[in-house]
């Protein structure tokens, strides 16, 4: 079917006000070799993380017929153990990934007449879970590095009266972390307007050692939410398992807004079999940030101009023609991502072959084009 004609036909139907003309979120999923576009952790399950979920998954099939735990009463208790910090079973909440976790804490403190607010360029699901709710998008300012400081985060908050301020840490496009204060400086800003904080940190695990995670301010901030995946360090991105560490009165909210039953006895036992057995997902995050650290060494030696990162994944400008670059490296077998910022493009830290393809085809197709900007 032509596309115009899907489109001419999606606006005949009486869609929601806010949700037309807007495009679903979409990362190509192209059958390439070497997939390095959606920051997916690239290292596959290890095969004792793989065995333990099979026989989890096996055992859970048994009682298939009854409900799940409503409450994934164990799998909170391991998320909480997991991530420490003195945090408890009450403090956490778990969904089919993190977007239904921010779906969930939109759909209880977002709505109609209430503002979100986020930091472009920043994580592309945000205005898009807003609108599926009915919430009001407002795109704030960086500075033009894309760096963003507690003062003007701060000011934008006040300003703009936020019920729900997203931050995401490390950014993604950019990869590069937010310091503590920022996130400090947002939180009391945000006492006026009684706005709800989300810190996202998807990528905490690939940071750089000592690199403090929000959970540190969650003691008393009861408008603090940190919200985590499995789906990078934990390479279970198929899996579908998100989560959140908050207050235990904001975890109570968001009972108020989950379906009846929404983490299935099979995510369940998925989940807490990966935790349990995360020696080897861990030693594997530690070979990406290697990888990652190489992509940042290598693309400064090729003159282009990385972002600091504390992902999986590099955020790179310096770039004449971004996409031309992006069409080269897909013939090579190398797919990329083009998150659309003139010069840029972002790449995910693969294996160490991956990484080298990736490398190897970029420095060929700098070679054959013009120098770029110094
Ligand atoms: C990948 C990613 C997530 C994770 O989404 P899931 O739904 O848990 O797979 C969340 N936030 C950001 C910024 C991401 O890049």
């Amino acid at each position: 079917m032509l596309v115009s004609d899907q489109l001419e036909r999606l606006d005949r139907l009486p869609l929601r006000t806010n949700l037309r003309g807007l495009s679903p979120y979409g990362a190509p999923q192209l059958d390439v070799p070497i997939l390095l576009n959606v920051n997916e952790n690239t290292h596959g399950v290890p095969a004792d993380v793989q065995a333990a979920i099979t026989e989890a998954v096996a055992a859970a099939a048994t009682g298939l017929n009854r409900y799940p735990d409503r409450e994934f009463t164990e799998l909170r208790e391991a998320l909480a153990e997991y991530l420490g910090h003195g945090l408890s079973p009450d403090n956490i909440w778990a969904a089919n990934g993190s977007n239904e976790v921010l779906q969930q804490i939109l759909q209880a403190f977002g709505g109609p007449g209430r503002k979100a607010l986020g930091f472009p360029p920043t994580y592309s699901m945000y205005p898009l879970l807003a609108s599926g709710t009915d919430t009001e998008y407002v795109g704030g300012v960086r500075a033009d590095d894309y760096g963003l400081d507690a003062e003007s985060a701060a000011a934008q908050v006040r300003e703009t009266g936020a019920n729900i301020v997203f931050l995401c840490s490390p950014n993604n496009p950019t990869g590069t972390g937010l310091s503590l204060d920022v996130v400090e400086a947002v939180y009391e800003a945000g006492e006026a307007s009684q706005a709800i904080v989300i810190v996202d940190e998807a990528y905490h695990e690939f940071a750089h050692d000592n690199t403090p995670s929000a959970l540190t301010l969650l003691p008393g901030r009861e408008r603090l939410i940190v919200s985590r995946t499995m789906s990078k360090a934990f390479a279970l991105a198929g899996a579908r398992l998100g989560y959140m560490a908050a207050a235990p009165e904001v975890t109570d909210a968001i009972r108020l807004v989950r379906l009846p039953y929404h983490l299935s006895a099979v995510t369940q036992a998925t989940a807490l079999a990966a935790l349990n057995h995360r020696e080897a997902l861990m030693a594997d995050v530690e070979d990406i940030k290697v990888q990652r650290d190489r992509i940042v060494t290598e693309l400064l030696r090729m003159g282009l101009k990385p972002a600091a990162s504390d992902s999986n994944y590099v955020f790179f400008g310096g770039l004449e023609e971004p996409h031309k670059i992006w069409q080269g490296l897909l013939e090579a077998g190398v797919l990329i991502r083009d998150v659309g910022i003139p010069g840029h493009l972002r790449v995910t830290a693969g294996t160490e072959p991956e990484t080298t393809a990736f490398l190897e085809a970029l420095e060929a197709l700098l070679d054959d084009a013009p120098p770029p900007h110094a």
